[in-house]
């Protein structure tokens, strides 16, 4: 019987949650444990399960499937001796799609359909806007679903058309699809990658030595493997790899590009690199531009770790004001799978992060975070800093408001949950009780990603649809379901 896995108990869970990450490698003699690597190094991209499938020409395609971390299960022998091959991909899930919370082992990608002309399996990280408007056009034609994602359309897409090579197949589905998608996939002999139209989520390009290739969501999980970064897959770009060459095509009409912002701010790891630049560095810059917004007389600027760090060293260098680690996190409190009891359960926030009292007694503070969503760990980070004698406590936000759901493939509350749809700046400083809270403005923000001009209203560069409710997408799912998008200006 399959058991399924315990919840896990996040004491940091008023976050956005990471998406998904996904990766694949052909041309090495062991590429599952090269893709089990490059997992490792998106780990940070979904930490529920992970699964690889690898294509072998003595035993065919063999996948594992796994709920936990990459390390818990694709190191030991009994899981990678099943996985032969000179080709394979991977993908670290946190579901943002499908079952939640007890994710089904049914559920955990790749996904893998057998076709007249061979096998094809299939890495999804994105959330499809019309998945559900599909799935049920699907079913109402005889398709039988296995799980419960919204990537599994793909291969029911892929059945149905008429193209006779599996390649031409994936694009033919792909047509069909709305929302956020980078895709890996393979056939015996090809690897595939694939980038939505608006190029919403990444996907980049290595090379190992002169013929074997990688593609990564991020350029660290090309490093860890020791490929050199060849280029991003471009938005709306097909890349179909074989006998170590790189072809490639546009299968979808030209759109101008939306590349999730939020990847700079928070999800994608700061050594990666992303649009040719430095995500430390611009979450750094982040810092210098609330500086310049929203100063503050204070005594130290100290990040929420791990992610308001750039962001806080930019604070400080652009203020003059102390940079100092004022908060200490708990490296080995990652998101657990112990059942808390209610009496752990209210420790919260204080099992992951720790005040460093002496540091903090009697100063101004000013506190760093990348952001604020329900804004409950910020009341309790307030409570600690308070408690260990602080005079003042400013917070600075290092993202705008986030003020709508996301719908391509990050995990938000609905809408009615979001502090930020709810109240005004002041209100949310009052509710958390701060002496002051400041958000770095959209435009600060593209500024901080290197667009000198800030946003531009008519055509922005990036999708920033959490923070200005401007969906480059129209979530047609959701719009179903009565989700009412922001009126015109
Ligand atoms: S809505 Fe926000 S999190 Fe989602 S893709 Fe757009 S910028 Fe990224």
């Amino acid at each position: 019987m399959t058991q399924l896995p315990r919840l896990p108990f996040d004491p940091l869970d008023d976050k956005l949650k990471e998406e998904c990450g996904i990766f694949g490698v052909i041309g090495v003699t062991d590429a599952a444990n090269f893709v089990a690597l490059g997992m490792h190094a998106l780990q940070h991209r979904g930490q529920e399960a992970g699964g690889i499938v690898t294509y072998d020409p003595a035993t065919g395609f063999n996948s594992a499937r796994r709920f936990g971390y990459v390390r818990d299960n694709f190191t030991k022998a009994d899981v990678m001796d099943t996985l032969p091959g000179s080709i394979g991909i991977g993908h670290v899930r946190y579901s943002t799609a499908g079952s939640k919370g007890a994710t089904a082992i049914r559920d955990v990608q790749p996904f893998f359909g057998e076709f007249s002309m061979g096998g094809c399996a299939i890495a999804h990280n994105g959330n499809l806007t019309n998945a559900h408007q599909l799935r049920r056009e699907l079913i109402e034609r005889g398709s039988i679903f296995q799980s419960s994602s919204d990537s599994e359309c793909i291969i029911h897409l892929m059945a149905r058309s008429i193209q006779k090579n599996l390649a031409e197949r994936i694009k033919d589905a792909l047509r069909r699809v709305e929302g956020a998608f980078s895709v890996v996939a393979m056939t015996r002999t090809k690897l595939i990658g694939v980038r939505d139209p608006l190029g919403v989520r990444p996907l980049v390009l290595g090379r190992l030595g002169e013929s074997a290739y990688a593609l990564s969501s991020e350029t660290c999980g090309l490093d860890i493997i020791g490929a050199e970064f060849v280029r991003e897959i471009e938005p709306g770009e097909m890349v179909v790899i074989e006998d170590g060459k790189v072809h490639s095509t546009r299968p979808f009409a030209p759109a101008p590009s939306r590349f999730c912002i939020f990847e700079h701010v928070y999800f994608s790891r700061p050594d990666s690199i992303l649009e040719g630049r430095s995500v430390y560095e611009t979450r750094r810059q982040i810092g210098v531009e609330l500086a310049k917004e929203a100063p503050v007389e204070a005594d130290l600027v100290c990040p929420v770790p791990d992610s308001g760090t750039p962001a806080a060293i930019g604070y400080s260098q652009q203020s003059g004001i102390p940079y100092a680690m004022g908060i200490i996190r708990n490296q080995y409190m990652g998101r657990t799978f112990i059942e808390p009891t209610e009496q752990i359960r209210n420790m919260g926030v204080r099992l992951k992060l720790n005040v460093n009292r002496a540091l903090i007694k009697g100063k101004r503070v000013i506190l760093v975070d990348d952001s604020v969503v329900r804004g409950t760990t910020s009341i309790k980070i307030r409570e600690m800093i308070l408690e260990a004698g602080a005079a003042e406590v400013h917070f600075r936000i290092a993202s705008p408001p986030t003020a709508w759901p996301c719908f391509y493939g990050v995990d938000t509350p609905e809408r009615a949950k979001l502090l930020a749809a709810q109240m005004t700046e002041d209100e949310m400083r009052a509710f958390i009780g701060v002496d002051s809270l400041k958000f770095i403005s959209l435009d600060g923000l593209y500024r901080a990603a290197g667009v000198a001009a800030g946003r531009d209203p008519k055509a922005p560069k990036y999708c920033d649809a959490c923070f200005s409710g401007d969906y480059p997408v129209a979530p047609a799912d959701m719009i179903e379901k009565g989700f009412a998008m922001k009126a015109a200006e």
